[in-house]
């Protein structure tokens, strides 16, 4: 049995960056031609790299890579964060919660709502210094889940009109993103419940008031405000909100701890 489980940042239920970089989304694993995903995936390139590199490859490794089809398979990690792949796994029972096993994830945001008539979200002008998570979180705070197919289990209106957002059920969890993931995706596997989650507003509260003493069986979800995919781990920045974050972590493994 797993004791504890810190989530940060994890694509539990899958990603629309994937598909802004290349993945088909009427046909995933499929790859569109000369998109960043192709040329990221092709063998020919990964291969021209190895030769590159001096690195002591083998003939056979040199020429199964040239002629390599993997990131169009479903055993590649594009296709691991589909939201396709993403339901096959909850509808085979994955992400079910373990009664003695204590959770918790922790979710950066970097976007905040268009308007207030739109689902849609925006990154914040200060995470300009960080073009390319910039240029995602704002492609991702707009993506249209209606082209998918097919249609992931969170998105209810297959054959409707898509504009704004204000015509389905989905709430601005689905744009609200961190520059990679959606933050839907990163809460915990599977859908809410109110007896398996508990979403805690981690930015502005002080310590006291967001912890509590942790209970197995539950899911506590941590949300970062202002933060990117990068901003807590795995560099080292030296910033007040790392050092907080790192110490809050300390303190919640000593009280799971404790309470085992
Ligand atoms: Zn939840």
């Amino acid at each position: 049995m797993i004791f504890s489980i810190n989530a940060i940042s994890a694509p539990f239920r899958g990603t629309q960056l994937v598909y802004l970089l290349g993945e088909r989304a009427d046909a995933a694993p499929a790859v569109r031609p000369l998109s960043v995903g192709s040329v990221l995936g092709n063998g020919s390139i990964l291969s021209l790299i190895y030769r590159l590199s001096f690195l002591k490859w083998s003939t056979f490794m040199q020429t199964a890579l040239w002629k390599s089809d993997w990131a169009e398979s479903r055993d590649a990690t594009p296709f691991d964060v589909t939201f396709q792949a993403a339901d096959e796994r909850e509808s085979d029972g994955e992400g079910v919660i373990e009664p003695e096993t204590f959770y918790q994830s922790h979710v950066a945001v970097m976007t905040r709502q268009y308007s207030k008539s739109s689902r849609m979200q925006m990154p914040t002008l200060n995470h300009i210094t960080s073009p390319m998570m910039y240029i995602c979180a704002r492609l991702m705070g707009k993506f249209d889940y209606s082209i998918l197919r097919p249609s992931p289990s969170f998105h209810q209106l297959d054959d409707c009109v898509f504009t704004t957002g204000s015509e389905t059920s989905m709430g601005e969890e689905y744009w609200a993103n961190d520059g990679v993931v959606p933050i839907f995706s990163r809460w915990h596997p599977l859908p809410c419940r109110r007896d398996h989650c508990r979403h805690l507003e981690t930015t502005g509260q002080p310590d006291e008031d967001r912890l509590e003493t942790p209970r197995p069986g539950i899911w506590y979800v941590n949300q970062e405000d202002d933060a990117h995919h990068m901003s807590l781990v795995p560099l080292w920045t030296n910033t007040d909100r790392q050092k907080q974050w790192w110490k809050r972590l300390g303190r919640w493994l000593s009280t799971v701890e404790e309470n085992r």
